[in-house]
């Protein structure tokens, strides 16, 4: 892969004496270098460091075959919030990808998500009286005690067999006859032909690919890459007089309160010689197997910015969150919300670290979530820091 980030430092600034940074911001993904850029813009001097040798997070792309890949996983940006989106498109143009996965099952290919098409492909029912009917008749009726009755009752027997079962205990590696109903509240039914998966206003990915947005996010920004704020503490606290901290809440109290469990995913990334390989971005896996639950091509995310004789396509296996894994989905137990409950009780007890991000609130939160939150904490903390 081609690295776009020649400009990045490495390694440690020297102290000064008074600091020279308003902020220390760890992690250089969407919460830090959002912060950093609104820091920026109120004549704040932000540092920003990453474990990692990229910018970007999770959101991260990287040039392969003139096709940007996402490295991470498949990321649509999407919101309804025009203040967000007025924010993201100083940084970028974004073009018009509207998200429209497929799902294969028993060797039939599924719109998402589940609408008029997939009903149509399921019964040939063409109605949405006739869908709402069939839906009706296949109910769970009574209190859902797992994850299965909870999806049972929400869809029914037809679509939670052919299009939530298996994907559900590939992603979570358990049946969802052993997960807690709570864990889907909602499974969203549209009764009208419209396969855009999301609803938000506006939607698209950003031509050239998002590490060229958190590029421009950062002009001007100091950022150093491949250095862990926990080996380095003591010589990178004094550097500044407030530390913005995206990582795991957990590690940052030396997991004291106990571990908080994620579900971590492995991407397998092949070049294949062919222009073309499955005709849309992404496709869902819902059989037992193969072991994937999703495969992503690239060059349908941006078909004008990644023109190749060839295509990349990306593998997503879910696996357990152990040994140095990344941690993706965080496992909304009980349990563990009442460990980031003592978690954020004790962050509070520390004005001069600010919190956020999807892994310091360890919820999963889309990009716009991540940005608005970004914002509202900045807006809120920025202007006293900026005065002398
Ligand atoms: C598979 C997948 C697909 C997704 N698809 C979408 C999508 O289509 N649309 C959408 O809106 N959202 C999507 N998301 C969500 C999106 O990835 C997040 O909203 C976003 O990345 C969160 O940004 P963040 O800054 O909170 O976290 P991150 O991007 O994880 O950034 C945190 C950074 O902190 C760094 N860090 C952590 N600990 C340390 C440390 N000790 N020292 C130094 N650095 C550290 C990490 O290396 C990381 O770079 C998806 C998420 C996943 C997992």
């Amino acid at each position: 892969m081609t690295s776009q980030l020649q400009r990045f430092q490495e390694g440690l600034p020297v102290l000064a004496d008074p600091p020279q940074y308003d902020l220390l911001i760890v992690g250089c993904g969407l919460y830090g270098a959002t912060f950093a850029r609104l820091a920026a813009d109120a004549g704040l001097r932000p540092l920003v460091i990453d474990q990692r040798p990229h910018i970007g997070g999770n959101c991260y792309t990287e040039e392969r075959e003139n096709i940007h890949v996402h490295a991470y996983g498949a990321h649509i940006f999407h919101t309804s919030n025009r203040h967000v989106w007025e924010f993201v498109n100083r940084f970028a143009e974004f073009n018009n990808y509207i998200n429209s996965p497929k799902a294969l099952s028993g060797g039939r290919l599924y719109s998402l998500p589940f609408n008029m098409n997939t009903f149509h492909e399921l019964w040939q029912v063409r109605t949405p009286a006739e869908a709402r009917a069939t839906i009706e008749s296949q109910r769970f009726r009574g209190d859902p005690a797992n994850l299965e009755e909870q999806a049972l009752s929400l869809v029914g027997r037809d679509i939670y067999e052919t299009l939530i079962h298996h994907y559900t205990r590939k992603q979570w590696g358990k049946d969802p006859s052993e997960l807690p109903a709570f864990i889907i509240k909602r499974l969203p039914l549209r009764f009208t032909y419209d396969n855009n998966y999301f609803n938000d206003r506006w939607q698209g990915i950003p031509i050239g690919g998002y590490t060229l947005m958190f590029q421009k996010m950062l002009e001007g920004i100091e950022v150093r890459l491949g250095i862990d704020y926990f080996s380095n503490r003591s010589a990178l606290d004094p550097l500044a007089r407030c530390v913005v901290f995206t990582g795991c809440i957990d590690a940052f109290f030396d997991h004291e309160e106990g571990h908080l469990e994620y579900r971590s995913l492995a991407f397998e990334h092949e070049v294949i010689a062919t222009d073309n390989h499955q005709g849309n971005a992404v496709i869902n896996y819902c059989d037992p197997e193969p072991a994937f639950t999703r495969t992503i091509e690239h060059k349908h995310f941006d078909p004008v910015g990644s023109r190749s004789d060839v295509t990349v396509v990306t593998k997503e296996y879910p696996q357990p969150c152990r040994d140095g894994a990344i941690p993706y989905y965080p496992v909304n137990s009980e349990a563990n919300q009442a460990i980031h409950r003592r978690y954020r009780e004790r962050a509070e007890s520390l004005p001069h670290v600010i919190f956020g991000g999807r892994l310091s609130e360890y919820r999963y939160m889309d990009m716009h979530v991540v940005m608005e939150a970004a914002m509202n904490r900045a807006r809120s903390v920025l202007p006293a820091l900026a005065t002398p």
